[in-house]
């Protein structure tokens, strides 16, 4: 709820970032920003546009062209993410807090986003320390010296999503200063704070000035200007489908390269087996519920979709019914609050115009559908939605085909391995899925056969910042995190080099 210290804090900064120095937009635009907990705003930043836009890719452009950042040895460049990571763990408390409330989360989850982003600017630190300088390829030739060496790109574009603002922009900026870029970065104009604070961190770090700039500010000027300019060299965008392919629009003209993370609609496929005693029941159950309702369903790889065998249908929804109804929905500093709010009134009636079309289509409501009473850790302004479970679903509805991105999880039913693969793959996404079986040849099987870039066995939602994260199908092009994580912020070159070098001789005279 609206607090006066942050206020202050946020009121009177600047939240451009360019070449080095904090300023306003260029316009004088600003942009509220509401805590979705309450409905009030509690912090203003720079509504930026396209010049400002220019102006910190200018600045990203000097610092590489001109800048030590691209030349600076890799043993420096890893020390300092990893004073990044250390400013992170000192800061935990305030940006954590900070997080959970621009985007409605509890505390909790605000200070694990934060301890996930040090380790993401740990993990490229010690990615980058730890490689061989080059890949000595055999020619065939003593006389031939070949080697494959990697390069910064260039100028990188960041765009990011307002469901984990840090988390989603330190899995871009941390690689791109691992392999020497500077960048530009608009962080979703709903929820641009932890990003800004991200920013100044790195200049707190030592990073030189016009390596890290920021633009706070709306998609469709800021955004769509670091898509299209010409001096930027990659533009690397997490959110939904439509505004990825705009962006991917806007980029094609100057054949920037371009990494798109966009959603997903995951299954979570259930065999009975997997819940043959109590215990198992209940750790399956659990776990269904968290794929499903953790942030209230606003997350890109949430298990929004149950798919389970029939037989274990009946008793396992009803359980998960039961238990959706008891999560506690509130303000992220509540006292025994589990969930946030939705993050706009916008994002809530996105969600009730799903639930009303699955309830006209023929969907059963197990629990939830509506915004829950006001209490004391609920105000009556915030955007909640009680965690909804629809059953009886099928794949020629529009809440199980598309993406809901709320607290919303639709039931199908499959009798065998091959119907729950079918139905599993049945999406245009393709970002995660879920098998859970106590059959570990099915289990590979299954996982061998769906079509979805993450897949986890016998639980749900983890990631490492050690393995790719990324989609098949819709659910985008290109790679975050891993070694492949680092490669998109990357140029590869051949060097071939003749250590004796005589006339080919091909052209007679
Ligand atoms: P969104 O597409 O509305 O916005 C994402 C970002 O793009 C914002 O910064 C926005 O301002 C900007 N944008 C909008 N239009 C643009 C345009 N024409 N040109 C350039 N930029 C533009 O998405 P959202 O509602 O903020 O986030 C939710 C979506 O993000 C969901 O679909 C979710 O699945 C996806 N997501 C994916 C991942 C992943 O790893 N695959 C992670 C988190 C979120």
């Amino acid at each position: 709820m609206a607090d006066s210290t942050e206020l202050q804090e946020y009121r009177t900064r600047q939240t451009i970032h360019a070449g080095g120095e904090w300023l306003e937009a260029s316009s004088g635009a600003t942009r509220e920003i509401i805590d979705p907990a309450d409905g009030r705003p509690f912090a203003v930043v720079a509504e930026g546009d396209a010049k400002d836009a220019d102006l910190a890719i200018a600045a990203a452009r000097r610092a590489f062209d001109e800048g030590e950042w691209p030349r600076t040895p890799v043993a420096e460049r890893a020390a300092l993410l990893r004073r990044v990571a250390d400013l992170l763990v000192r800061d935990r408390e305030r940006i954590g807090l900070l997080e959970a409330r621009d985007a409605g989360k509890t505390v909790e989850e605000g200070r694990v986003d934060v301890d996930c982003v040090a380790d993401a600017f740990r993990y490229f630190a010690d990615l980058v320390a730890g490689e061989a300088p080059g890949r000595v390829v055999d020619a065939g030739s003593a006389d031939i010296h070949s080697v494959v060496v990697h390069e910064p790109i260039g100028v990188c574009a960041m765009i990011t999503p307002w469901n984990y603002p840090l988390l989603q922009a330190s899995w871009k900026v941390a690689p791109a200063l691992a392999a020497g870029n500077t960048f530009v970065i608009k962080p979703s104009e709903i929820t641009p704070l932890t990003t800004v604070a991200l920013v100044d961190l790195l200049v707190e770090a030592g990073l030189p000035a016009g390596v890290a700039n920021i633009v706070t500010g709306p998609g469709h000027s800021v955004g769509a200007r670091f898509a299209e300019h010409p001096d930027v060299d990659l533009v690397s965008f997490t959110g939904g489908l439509v505004s990825g392919t705009k962006v991917a629009e806007a980029a094609a003209p100057t054949v920037k390269k371009v990494a798109l993370e966009l959603g997903g609609k995951n299954p979570n496929v259930v065999f009975a087996d997997a819940c043959a005693t109590d215990e198992a029941f209940d750790t399956a159950v659990d776990q269904a519920l968290n794929a499903a309702f953790i942030h209230s369903g606003q997350v890109c790889s949430a298990g929004s979709r149950l798919i389970i065998e029939e037989s274990l249908r009946d008793r396992f929804v009803a359980e998960i019914a039961r238990r959706a109804e008891r999560i506690r929905l509130g303000v992220g500093t509540g006292d025994g609050v589990e969930c946030g709010p939705m993050v706009s009134e916008q994002q809530r009636a996105k969600t009730e115009d799903y639930v009303a079309s699955a309830l006209a289509e023929g969907a059963v409501l197990r629990c939830g559908g509506k915004r829950p009473e006001p209490s004391g850790t609920r105000p009556a302004d915030g955007y909640f939605y009680e965690p909804t479970v629809l059953d009886q679903c099928h794949r020629e509805m529009r809440v199980v085909r598309e993406e809901v991105f709320g607290p919303v999880l639709t039931v199908e039913t499959f009798r065998t391995e091959d119907e729950a693969v079918a139905l599993a793959n049945d999406t245009e996404y393709g970002l995660a899925g879920a098998v859970w079986t106590a059959d570990a040849g099915r289990a590979r099987r299954v996982a061998g056969r769906l079509r979805h870039g993450t897949i986890w066995i016998n639980d749900f939602h983890p990631y490492l910042p050690q393995a790719e994260w990324g989609g098949f199908g819709k659910s985008g092009t290109g790679r975050e995190l891993g070694p492949a994580g680092l490669a998109e912020y990357r140029e590869t070159k051949h060097i071939y080099q003749n250590l004796a070098p005589r006339p080919v001789r091909w052209f007679a005279g």
